[in-house]
């Protein structure tokens, strides 16, 4: 078995635990391999063990690599979710490339996803960027406008809102994982109390997926625990 394919088994076991300590159903929980930095051989590698939704961060890179992909595997369907920041100059290939995007914060931008997002593809699946660290972290739209902004993007015809992501700073205690999760489902919770209709919360990274799983990620983000350690200057 590759390096992947057996560590692909780790991290499924991992969600599997985790949601079964927090009382939940292991489907619940859905696992997006980021392969940012990472050649499509590696995709491919996951492919072949049975994964389908991969992230990417970078727009040019994540295009190059889902059409070797698709050339290498035909029509296998895959789901590609973009998690980077978003330049205004790049929604287009990211509009006419990608399923899903997590990296919402501005509506100005949202907005030009649905007027790019092609007529004959599914409407692009997104969530909303919320800044949970406050002065910590730059990025993410500050908690207190996440439901405003929610609203506007619900309202765009060609985007389906699908939910909330945050990348919370680096924290080693358990705990405190959980304590900034929290901050996320809570909006979560809200926001659907409000009326809105969401279905996801894409939390979790490789360091830190069971405090998320606990508090209710639906979409754990997991790149190095799959793939393997990346050259730090990329990201
Ligand atoms: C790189 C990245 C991940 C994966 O991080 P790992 O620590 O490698 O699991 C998840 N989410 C986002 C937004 C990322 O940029």
């Amino acid at each position: 078995m590759s390096t992947i394919a057996h560590n692909l088994q780790v991290v499924t076991e991992a969600i599997n635990v985790a949601a079964r300590e927090a009382q939940r159903a292991p489907g619940e929980v859905q696992l997006l391999a980021v392969s940012k930095t990472f050649p499509a051989q590696a995709v491919l590698e996951a492919v072949y063990a049975g994964q389908r939704a991969f992230g990417e961060n970078y727009v040019q890179e994540g295009v190059d690599k889902i059409h070797a992909v698709a050339q290498a595997r035909g029509c296998t369907p895959l789901e590609w979710h973009f998690i980077g920041p978003i330049q205004s100059n790049k929604t287009r290939l990211i509009a006419e490339n990608f399923d899903w995007v997590h990296t919402i914060e501005r509506e100005k931008i949202a907005q030009r996803l649905s007027e790019q997002r092609p007529a004959g593809l599914h409407p692009l699946q997104v969530c909303i960027q919320v800044n949970t660290s406050g002065e910590a972290s730059k990025s993410g739209v500050p908690l207190a406008e996440a439901g405003a902004l929610a609203r506007r993007v619900a309202a765009l015809p060609r985007l389906a809102l699908r939910g909330l992501m945050s990348i919370p700073e680096p924290e080693h205690d358990f705990d405190k994982q959980r304590a900034a999760f929290r901050v996320l489902r809570e909006l979560y919770d809200q926001l659907r109390a409000e009326g809105i209709a969401l279905d996801t919360l894409s939390m979790g990274m490789s360091a830190d997926m069971r405090a998320a799983i606990h508090e209710g990620a639906t979409i754990v983000r997991v790149g190095s625990a799959i793939f393997g350690a990346r050259n730090t200057n990329q990201g």
